[in-house]
């Protein structure tokens, strides 16, 4: 690496049409005794500042990985991330207490994690708020606006377990925008729950992320509810491999068209899908030439002579 690291992290975060979240060759590598698990492995990621976009990929892909990153839960092995205009990397532990109470809030798939369960649905919004120092009429004031727009204005006096799934879910949600953070992130948010409960979840994440600008991150296996972001970005070892944007934005009952991209990197490199691999018989060397406007890649039979 010969590029100056100042000089990038500042042209990272600067000028307007700078990513709000900005990954650049991640590494998380998880330690234990002999072992070592790399997590993410050179991953790249932009998401703009109101965007709502999902990311999926098979179990072990490195998702929540990356969202604990996101959330201030973890911390990076190498490489680049920054949200706003903070570097995760170098962030100080009382910065990572301010970023994590007041950039994002985070939802848990498990229900039973986002909530404390002897406190009523008004009660559990207000702690973040008591935790930053607001009054204790303000955060009830905020706390029922926040559960009127996730639609539970009826319930706030329920505990979680007078509580449906989904609106236990909507409930975490309400707490995690209670001081105002930027950024939403859920893992799996609707795991959980059967697809109309899941539906009503992602109606609220939608109107939130319209109505406020929160920007929204979602890892889903939820078919349904990659059909309604803007887009989608699958991670495959630890990378993001490839893109799904849709071209018209997303309203109820009309077919966006949707165009995919295969993710390259800063070093150039790209994924290419497993099943084209295997119908062209690629092993572990390909054939790339320059075809005019495009690229051709193609299996590599007789020996390579030309060498790189
Ligand atoms: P996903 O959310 O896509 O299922 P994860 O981010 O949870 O994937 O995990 C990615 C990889 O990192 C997996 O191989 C997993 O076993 C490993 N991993 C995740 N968390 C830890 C940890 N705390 N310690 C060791 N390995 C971990
Ligand atoms: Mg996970």
């Amino acid at each position: 690496m010969t590029t100056n690291g100042n000089a990038l992290a500042a042209s990272l975060t600067e000028g307007p049409d700078a990513p709000y979240i900005h990954a650049e060759d991640l590494f998380k590598i998880y330690k234990s005794d002999e072992l070592e698990v790399v997590a993410l492995r050179g991953l790249d990621l932009r998401v703009q500042r109101g965007e709502m976009m999902a990311i999926v990929g098979a179990s072990g892909s490195g998702k929540s990985t990356l969202l604990n990153i996101l959330a201030g839960l973890d911390q990076p092995s190498a490489g680049r991330i920054t949200v706003g205009s903070r570097d995760l990397l170098t962030m100080t532990d009382d910065d990572l207490v301010d970023y994590r109470r007041r950039e994002v809030g985070f939802v848990w798939q498990q229900t039973g994690r986002n909530l404390i369960p002897y406190l009523t649905a008004e009660e559990n919004v207000t702690v973040p708020m008591a935790l930053d120092g607001r009054s204790a009429r303000a955060a009830r004031d905020r706390a029922r606006m926040l559960l009127e727009q996730v639609g539970l204005t009826e319930e706030r006096r329920r505990r979680p377990t007078e509580l449906s799934g989904g609106q236990q879910q909507r409930v975490a949600i309400a707490v995690a925008l209670a001081n105002n953070p930027p950024l939403l992130l859920a893992d799996e948010p609707t795991g959980e729950l059967d697809s109309a409960t899941a539906d009503e979840v992602f109606d609220v994440l939608t109107r939130l992320n319209r109505d406020t600008g929160v920007t929204v991150v979602i890892v889903t296996h939820d078919r349904e509810i990659t059909r309604r972001v803007d887009r989608v970005v699958a991670m495959r070892d630890g990378r993001t491999s490839t893109e799904i944007i849709r071209r018209a934005s997303f309203s109820r009952g009309q077919q966006a068209q949707a165009d995919e991209y295969a993710v390259v990197d800063r070093s150039g490199r790209l994924q290419i899908p497993r099943e084209y691999l295997d119908s062209l018989a690629i092993g572990r060397r390909a054939r790339v030439t320059l075809g005019g406007d495009h690229v051709e890649v193609r299996s590599d039979e007789e020996p390579e002579e030309a060498g790189r």
